[in-house]
């Protein structure tokens, strides 16, 4: 039952070793895991999306704190590689963006009853809009804010999720020119959003992309001055140019992750975020010793054991129990066992020279290492979900701009 490929051992002269690029630097001394960020990564990956829409501004989406990289440093970074907007889902983290000295655009897209309006109008931030309701509290905003608030009319062209459906469409530009009229809003660009995207061939993508040109052209009609019309994500800016309008709005290209896994090509990204740990422990244990929670894993063979502190806690998945892969001593394992809320356990095998305090790789981007799109591959996810659940108690060591110096 082991799901360990156990290798030789190798010649004594040259113990396996983790590849050249793990460091095992003064500032990981100490640290149970942490995720390497590599900010000249995403900016190589911006470039990389602007030579590809080469007509369009781009927009670096960096919600979810940067889809779990770090808000500020990564939106720096876009900056540095060309983004020219940065949007938010959250109106708390555009604030901190605009707190922090960004003067960019930005645009924050998700509000309830009661949200904060005044606060991103008086920030000078891009609001969204998907029903009228949203326009008229974005209008009382701006009225006590004493400001013009900028809005993105957003319609629903068969996401079914958020926009203006149908004829409600209609409804929510005719309420948005009475507001103009009025002076307190100013509609500056219409949007929408794929559900499928991610599938080049699919019908739908062609379908939602002529609606919205038939949306904005409505808008137009009715005498709204659109600066923006925007609709691509990553995966619309990699694969589908039509749809590139005036502004592309990629989220996981940017930290180097391909929206469409199944297609052959890595579009020249780079992964930014590489997830690392210390052994805490290492030990010897007997054939057939059950390891961790539940005995979900039992050694066939006398065997050494790595103790990995990472766990659910850290964004590690549960469900990697028995299946996620990690690189360890230069070779690929699998964990033994369940995943923990703080730790999880390696079977090395029984030639491993592992010692306490060596560094082990779950994911990045470098030859040999598995990547987030393995783990997400091997726990039935994608790999947005591996990179933005990472624990808010790992800690992110910045590589590769000047929050970290390299
Ligand atoms: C998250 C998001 C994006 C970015 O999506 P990716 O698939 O990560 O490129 C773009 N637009 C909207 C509205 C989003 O919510």
């Amino acid at each position: 039952m082991s799901q360990i490929d156990v290798p030789d051992a190798g010649p004594a002269a040259t113990p396996a070793t983790a590849p050249a690029t793990v460091r095992d630097e003064p500032e990981t001394r100490g640290l149970t895991v942490w995720a390497e960020i590599d900010l000249a990564a995403v900016e190589h990956n911006v470039r990389t999306l602007r030579a590809l829409a080469p007509s369009s501004e781009l927009m670096a989406v960096v919600k979810a704190d940067a889809y779990g990289h770090g808000l500020l440093p990564v939106a720096r970074a876009a900056l540095r590689g060309g983004a020219t907007w940065l949007g938010t889902a959250q109106f708390a983290e555009a604030f901190a963006l605009r707190d922090a000295g960004i003067a960019t655009r930005l645009l924050t897209w998700l509000s309830v009853p009661g949200s904060d309006f005044a606060g991103a109008v008086s920030r000078d931030i891009d609001l969204s809009a998907s029903a009228p309701w949203v326009l008229d509290e974005i209008a009382a905003a701006a009225a006590a804010v004493g400001r013009t608030a900028r809005v993105h009319l957003k319609v629903d062209t068969g996401l079914g999720r958020g926009g203006a459906y149908g004829a409600d469409w209609s409804v929510l530009v005719q309420h948005a020119r009475v507001l103009e009229a009025e002076g307190v809003v100013r509609v500056v660009g219409a949007w929408t959003h794929f559900a499928h995207a991610d599938s080049p061939e699919h019908p739908t993508v062609l379908a939602q992309q002529d609606r919205f040109f038939e949306a904005v052209a409505e808008a137009e009609r009715a005498g709204l001055r659109l600066e923006v019309r925007h609709l691509a994500n990553s995966a619309a800016t990699l694969v589908h140019p039509s749809a590139h309008a005036d502004l592309v709005r990629p989220g996981i290209a940017i930290y180097g992750l391909t929206p469409v896994p199944q297609v052959d090509d890595d579009f020249g990204l780079r992964p930014a975020m590489t997830l690392r740990a210390r052994l805490a422990l290492v030990k010897a244990l007997p054939a057939g010793q059950g390891i961790s929670y539940g005995h979900a894993y039992a050694p066939t063979v006398d065997t050494v054991v790595g103790l990995v502190p990472a766990g659910y806690a850290d964004g590690v998945p549960r469900n990697a129990s028995n299946v996620g892969p990690v690189l360890a001593e230069g070779r690929r394992t699998t964990i033994a066992g369940r995943v923990c809320m703080d730790q999880f356990v390696l079977d090395l095998g029984p030639g491993s020279r592992a010692r306490a305090g060596d560094i082990v790789t779950l994911f990045g981007g470098a030859p040999g290492e598995p990547t987030a799109q393995d783990w997400a591959d091997a726990t039935d996810t994608i790999s947005y979900e591996i990179v933005t659940r990472l624990g808010a108690r790992v800690p992110r060591l910045y590589v590769g701009g000047p929050e970290g110096g390299a």
